[in-house]
């Protein structure tokens, strides 16, 4: 079964240590679409474009072309060697894009900060959430992902894929779901389908909230048993009686008897401010 689960915005334990099947290597062989993806995201000479994932740099040529400043992190070292002789104009970092410190990222004068990768699809859930913590500072993103996960990031509500994914992105950012790709575009070519997501920072969230714990926590109930009514997912998630989840939802004008799949990002936080 398929767990819901906000990501948690604390420190986290570090993650584990590579394994090569873990690093998701399978790459895009279609120039077609790699120039497609740098489409979503225009980079031009005032940009500074970061790729996650270089790989075999599919995608970091038509990038250097493009951009005026081209950052790539990649985890593998041999990848890396080759893709500083292949690319030496850009920076190659060797660099884990979960735990890469993106927040301090500074934008360049008068330019964009552009972020573009094809994501491991074991830690790509990971690295999205790393990203979308830094809304401030990243002007746009085009990233590759499995298409079921891509799927649940741009859901809206009332659906099967909506989820404690699609409001955590959602929250601060614009999704757009540009692209499908299928497998033959990569060599190996994987077992899933692939989809590319355009994202763009919202100016400001679409909630302000009071207290962010609480909204996840409160999401995270809510999704944790999504075919509860919204009342007995949270009262069993949270711990509290069924009686105060129902007054605080109808005080939020939620009715009680929905399930969480119906809920909108402000009737979440406006449910979360009143428990
Ligand atoms: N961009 C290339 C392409 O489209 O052909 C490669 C994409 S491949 C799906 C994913 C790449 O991400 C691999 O090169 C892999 O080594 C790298 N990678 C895996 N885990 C990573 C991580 N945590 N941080 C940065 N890069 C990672």
């Amino acid at each position: 079964m398929r767990r819901d689960t906000v990501p948690r915005d604390r420190p986290s334990p570090a993650p584990a240590p590579f394994k090569r099947r873990a690093l998701g290597q399978h790459f895009l062989r279609d120039s077609g679409i790699a120039r497609a993806i740098v489409d979503l995201v225009a980079p031009t000479p005032a940009d500074l474009v970061v790729e996650i994932g270089p790989g075999q740099g599919a995608l970091t040529g038509e990038l250097a072309r493009r951009a005026g400043r081209t950052l790539a992190l990649e985890v593998d070292r041999t990848l890396i060697e080759r893709l500083r002789a292949a690319f030496p104009a850009i920076d190659v970092h060797e660099a884990d894009a979960r735990t890469w410190d993106w927040p301090s990222l500074a934008r360049p004068a008068g330019g964009r900060t552009l972020v573009v990768g094809n994501l491991p699809y074991s830690v790509g859930t990971a690295i999205l959430t790393a990203l979308v913590r830094a809304p401030r500072v990243i002007d746009a993103m085009a990233l590759m992902l499995q298409r079921e996960v891509a799927e649940r990031v741009a859901a809206a509500p009332g659906g099967k894929t909506y989820g404690s994914l699609s409001i955590y992105v959602q929250l601060n950012w614009r999704v757009e779901l540009a692209m499908r790709v299928p497998p033959g575009a990569f060599r190996p070519p994987p077992k899933v389908e692939s989809a590319v997501l355009r994202l763009a920072p919202l100016p400001a969230p679409r909630v302000d909230l009071a207290d962010e714990r609480r909204f996840e926590a409160v999401v995270r109930a809510a999704f944790a048993q999504r075919r509860k009514t919204l009342a007995n997912a949270l009262a069993s998630g949270l711990g509290v009686a069924v009686a105060t989840v129902r007054e605080a939802a109808a005080g939020a004008g939620v009715d009680p008897g929905r399930r969480a799949e119906t809920l909108n990002i402000q009737e979440f936080a406006e449910v979360a401010r009143r428990l």
